[in-house]
């Protein structure tokens, strides 16, 4: 019999054990401003809208469209525009440069209302839509002008594995 986690992870929802999760290397994330993306895609699906929306060429070409995503870590930018057209929300930018020691900028999509703005404490949501933090939204972006947001949200860096949404509280 299926555990949740194994029921979670088998309806596409990864989870603290099955993470799965493509991340960048340490030493490279570790300095780069503005961020990496991570991707949380471990399902072969057919879609690409994160390699057609990347601008840099970082989410490499599909040779099928079932493929799961390569990174070109070095030629991320970690402008979020992947996180805002990703149809399954399984992209996200982590910026450890960010703020304090122990602090990280998540960029993280956000397609509900209301929405949060500047400046708000928000609800840090894991995987399971628990609330696990409370972190200050920095800003909040449209690179479609699509209606998708990409929130920017202070948290610290031990969550960054955890925190995959925000809700307004
Ligand atoms: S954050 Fe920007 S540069 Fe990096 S993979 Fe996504 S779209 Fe490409
Ligand atoms: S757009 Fe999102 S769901 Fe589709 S392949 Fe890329 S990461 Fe996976």
């Amino acid at each position: 019999m299926m555990n949740d986690n194994e029921k979670l992870f088998n309806s596409g929802i990864l989870t603290e054990e099955k993470q799965e999760a493509v991340l960048p290397p340490m030493d490279l994330w570790e300095k780069k401003k503005n961020g990496l993306v991570v991707i949380e895609c471990p399902q072969q699906i057919p879609c690409n809208p994160c390699h057609d929306s990347c601008p840099t060429g970082a989410i490499m070409a599909f040779e099928n469209i079932i493929d799961i995503p390569r990174i070109d870590y070095e030629k991320c930018t970690g402008c979020g525009r992947c996180v805002a057209r990703c149809p399954g929300l399984a992209c996200f930018v982590v910026d450890l440069t960010w703020g304090e020691e122990n602090e990280a900028l998540m960029k993280l999509p956000h397609e509900m209302l209301p929405l949060p703005r500047a400046g708000d404490e928000v609800a840090c949501l894991n995987r399971m839509g628990e609330e696990v933090h409370r972190g200050k939204v920095i800003n909040v972006t449209e690179p479609w002008k699509d209606c998708t947001r990409v929130v920017h949200v202070s948290v610290p860096k031990d969550m960054i594995m955890k925190i995959r949404a925000v809700k307004v509280v």
